[in-house]
């Protein structure tokens, strides 16, 4: 972030502005749209502005001297049309002055830049791009446009009447949150969303008892809840709907070592997190501690996220936990993932169940030489059966062993897919009787195997073949 977004208010004292032409005359109509006081110097002497209305003309004071020499005392922020000299010497002046000051187009002049607007009366969006693309800002404010309902400022408008009166009923912050979710989420926001006002104002009056409204069993106390919530494999991207809407609510978030920063962003600012995972070389607080956790979080009236890589359910204990958590009488809900295995197939274009060569896949963990052992290897040797293993880098050589004593043949293709869906993504492929050496190849984790013929319609595979080095490879790795 290289600039910080504010909201200035208007009523604070004048803003001058200083220059002439049309776009001038585009900012002096947004800083009348706001309400400012406008102290303009039109450079040109030229003031007219066709279709203002009166009450608009009439916050337009008329700068009549050198803007060089103005007087800066009161103003609380200076724009100016371009750097030129008029500009640079108005700019230098308010910076000495510390009046913060924009020079159109010119971040290099300019302490604040104006964003791209959004503006539904009380809503309004504000987007930068750190003065790098007004066109990226653009294209970002279509969406929010799109995305905005017409009526959300109305909503805003209602909630900012009615705050001081609800806050003097609930004192307690999280409920009080959570009363106005159930307003805007409910069919108090739907009725004014839909510009039906004077019916939601009416269902606000008639709530008798605020804290039961935002959903305590006994007014002022709370239930808290766990969700446990899939991740996926590291793009943010690939988040659920539902995820992000669980992370936008949670008042805490645990989270796993797999869980990328770019992840956590998606929570709420001023949600609280927590990492419960292995770190490199330390082994975690373990599983009852984590339980524990996540029980008394939601028994003190919170809304904690569980936050796993991948889905949940697959190899992520999501399993003991939704136990432990109905055991202690907790309400607790799954949202699901992007399971590492179909991220790092769709990633590197491995079709799991490609016609005719692969009928079932198999999810298999295998993490220790030790769990290569208990695997029943007789059970996967069908050559329509793709292989995906999940924490098989140390048990490289065991699986490989495993899957060949079984039967599977030597030249079976296999995937190395590390760091799916990530930036520093990378993959490695060969045949089973290499699987040890493929391994190291892709340096680190996390990583996921693919063991099977559809190997070899993945996109790696398609390259390496093009450009004979698959062969090459092959040879070293013996
Ligand atoms: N619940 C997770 C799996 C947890 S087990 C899921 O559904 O994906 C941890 C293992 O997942 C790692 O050892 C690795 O095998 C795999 N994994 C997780 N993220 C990965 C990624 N981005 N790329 C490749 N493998 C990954």
């Amino acid at each position: 972030m290289k600039f910080l977004p504010i909201f200035l208010d208007p009523s604070a004292g004048p803003i001058l502005l200083v220059g002439a032409g049309d776009l001038v005359r585009a900012r002096l109509r947004l800083l009348l749209a706001a309400g400012a006081h406008v102290r303009w110097h039109a450079t040109d002497g030229d003031f007219a502005v066709p279709g203002l209305d009166a009450a608009a003309a009439s916050r337009i004071e008329r700068g009549e001297v050198d803007p060089r020499t103005v007087d800066l005392s009161g103003i609380v922020a200076v724009f100016c049309a371009s750097a030129g000299e008029i500009g640079e010497h108005v700019a230098a002046r308010a910076r000495s002055a510390g009046v913060p000051v924009n020079v159109m187009d010119d971040p290099a002049h300019s302490s604040f830049i104006v964003p791209a607007i959004v503006d539904r009366g009380d809503v309004v969006a504000a987007i930068g791009t750190g003065g790098a693309s007004p066109v990226v800002a653009r294209r970002v404010r279509e969406r929010i446009e799109a995305a905005l309902p017409a009526r959300i400022g109305d909503l805003a408008a209602m909630i900012g009447r009615w705050r001081r009166s609800i806050h003097d009923h609930i004192p307690d912050l999280p409920l009080r949150r959570r009363f106005w979710e159930r307003v805007i989420d409910g069919p108090i926001g739907e009725a004014i969303l839909a510009g039906r006002s004077d019916e939601a104002e009416g269902s606000l009056k008639a709530i008798v008892d605020p804290s039961i409204y935002a959903g305590a069993s006994v007014p002022g106390e709370i239930e808290g809840r766990v969700t446990l919530v899939g991740a996926g494999p590291g793009d943010p991207d690939l988040l659920t709907i539902k995820a992000l809407r669980a992370l936008q609510d949670a008042d805490i978030v645990f989270y796993d070592e797999l869980v990328t920063p770019e992840i956590l962003d998606r929570a709420r600012r001023d949600a609280v997190r927590v990492p419960v995972g292995r770190r490199i070389g330390k082994p975690g607080i373990g599983q009852d501690a984590i339980n524990r956790l996540l029980i008394d979080a939601a028994k003190s009236g919170q809304r904690a996220v569980r936050l796993k890589g991948g889905d949940p359910f697959i190899f992520g204990r999501g399993g003991e936990e939704v136990e432990a958590l109905r055991e202690a009488g907790v309400a607790c809900s799954v949202i699901p993932g992007i399971t590492a295995g179909l991220g790092a197939a769709a990633e590197f274009e491995v079709p799991l169940t490609y016609r005719r060569e692969a009928l079932r896949i198999t999810f298999l963990t295998a993490h220790k030489a030790h769990d290569a052992s208990n695997v029943d290897w007789s059970a996967l040797t069908d050559r329509k059966m793709t292989v995906v293993v999940y924490m098989g880098i140390t048990a490289a050589a065991a699986i490989r062993s495993g899957l060949l004593e079984a039967g599977r043949s030597p030249e079976t293709p296999v995937g190395v897919f590390a760091r799916a869906t990530r930036p520093d993504a990378k993959s490695v492929i060969g045949i089973l009787d290499h699987l040890p050496a493929l391994v190291r190849d892709v340096e680190g984790g996390p990583a996921i195997l693919v063991i099977g013929d559809v190997v070899s319609h993945s996109a790696p595979w398609r390259n390496a073949s093009q450009n004979s080095s698959l062969q090459t490879f092959q040879m070293a790795a013996e």
